[in-house]
């Protein structure tokens, strides 16, 4: 039976009460936790040690649920650094969509497989892929092909924009829904369940209204979670209320897209009316820290949502505005970012921020049954991370060592669906030198061809 054993470690199950298990031990077969306890050093527990096919001492080691990133664009880890001195718009315009339009299918291959790697070997065990470059046919299975290829749970929600900054970016909202059919025919519940589909108009001011309304009922009929871009900037709400006089969450609510299934990736410009909005629909948030920092979009007001009961999940968002895909570099950044916007050192203590990393984004993904804690019956998805560390050790509490002390590089085994993914800090499926080989060699010709059109491409200061 494939049955595997993790014992001797701390186990933060984050279950409803934040349980902790120390040592304790995680049992799993096939792809579900049977067991989580206490570990007994006086052998009663060692008929699971003889049972099972795999066993992992976690002495020195804290065990977590799998983080689940909220937001991300896999396909720019591409154009991760071409510039760090770019607010949103300028961005867009002179790196992502000129990289973007350079890219060949196989680029969204490579670009998308290091961006799985890197989610998997921080922590995360499941991601939501928001990707709204349709520049070919086949970029969606590209991405999709990545999160097969490299073990973790993959959510893609199937970008669209027909009102696109960039021309070449715009699709007919008969082109994105057929698409998002294909896929969900083609893709949903693939890779024994790891692959999902859902629906990610591009944000609201790239979108018509028309769209906006047609992809509520399709979202509603197909019983799709749909992921938005909202709020971001402060410039996105002179936009919508310029257009329709509506602020952004006021106009998500009136096309009918605000609702349970509802991802709010962003939400920083909000007021108190639309953080209303979004309790009152039960709508989840997805807060994405370091880059709002990076591209100083702004602060989103996280303490006074979650005091709201509202849902807020983390995302890294893409590589392009993070610059990496560390999940566990995003904890602590959420926890400084509000302690010091609010001057209130008491705000977001460590396993709170640990919640909306786990039961929050498996919340936010209709997954509280069977992901977000590590309890008997859920998938079998977690994450062991080595505390034996000089920058780590001595621990007080794993909660606060997670948060402020460990980053991605300090995870050792993930298991995703009882599977394996990554040991001793590496990829078991995939070959890494081989992969970020071909993409520098990749990155290194696109550049140069972009150089000559684009100055930010040739700047190497
Ligand atoms: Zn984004």
């Amino acid at each position: 039976m494939a049955s595997k054993l993790i014992y001797n470690g701390t186990i933060l199950t984050m279950n409803a009460t934040n349980q902790i298990f120390k040592p304790g031990y995680v049992y799993m077969e096939h792809d579900i936790i049977m067991e989580v306890g206490e570990w007994q050093v006086d052998g009663s527990l060692d008929h699971l040690l003889e049972k099972s096919s795999f066993t992992y001492n976690a002495a020195g080691k804290v065990v977590i649920p799998g983080i689940i990133n909220g937001h991300t664009h896999l396909f720019q880890t591409f154009m991760r650094g071409v510039s760090d001195h770019s607010p949103l718009a300028q961005w867009l315009k002179e790196i992502i969509w000129p990289m973007s339009l350079a890219m060949e299918p196989e680029d969204f291959y490579l670009a998308a497989l290091i961006g799985c790697i890197e989610n998997l070997k921080s922590g995360a065990t499941y991601m939501m892929d928001h990707h709204y470059i349709h520049t070919y046919p086949e970029n969606d299975a590209s991405v999709l092909r990545a999160m097969v290829d490299s073990g973790i749970r993959g959510h893609l929600a199937r970008g669209g924009s027909d009102l696109a900054g960039e021309v070449r970016l715009r699709e007919t909202e008969e082109q994105i829904f057929a698409s998002t059919d294909r896929l969900l025919d083609e893709w949903d519940g693939a890779a024994s369940g790891r692959i999902r589909i859902a629906l990610g108009p591009l944000n609201l001011y790239g979108c018509s209204r028309g769209y906006l309304e047609k992809a509520a009922v399709f979202s509603r009929d197909r019983n799709l979670i749909s992921h938005v871009h909202v709020a971001e900037t402060s410039e996105q709400i002179d936009t919508t209320m310029a257009r329709y006089g509506l602020r952004n969450l006021e106009l998500l609510n009136e096309v009918g897209l605000l609702g349970n299934q509802t991802q709010v990736v962003h939400g920083v410009w909000l007021d108190d009316g639309e953080l209303a909005l979004i309790r009152d629909r039960q709508a989840s948030v997805i807060h994405c820290p370091v880059s709002n920092m990076y591209l100083a979009s702004g602060v989103a007001r996280v303490p006074e949502m979650l005091e709201m009961g509202i849902n807020v999940a983390l995302g890294t968002d893409g590589p392009g505005s993070n610059n990496c895909q560390d999940n566990l570099e995003v904890l602590k950044f959420t926890a400084c970012l509000h302690k010091v916007n609010e001057l209130d050192a008491t705000l977001l203590p460590p396993m709170d921020v640990l919640r909306m990393a786990t039961v929050n984004g498996a919340k936010a993904v209709g997954r509280s049954d069977d992901l977000g804690s590590l309890e008997p019956g859920k998938k079998a998805d977690l994450v062991t991370v080595d505390m034996m560390k000089a920058h780590i050790s001595p621990v007080h509490r794993a909660s606060s060592a997670l948060v402020y002390n460990a980053n991605g590089n300090d995870v050792d085994l993930v298991v995703v669906g009882g599977q394996v993914v990554v040991e001793h800090g590496k990829s078991t499926w995939i070959d890494e030198q081989e992969i970020l080989q071909r993409a520098q060699a990749r990155v290194d010709h696109l550049r140069s061809k972009l150089a000559g059109l684009y100055p930010i491409f040739a700047n190497t200061q």
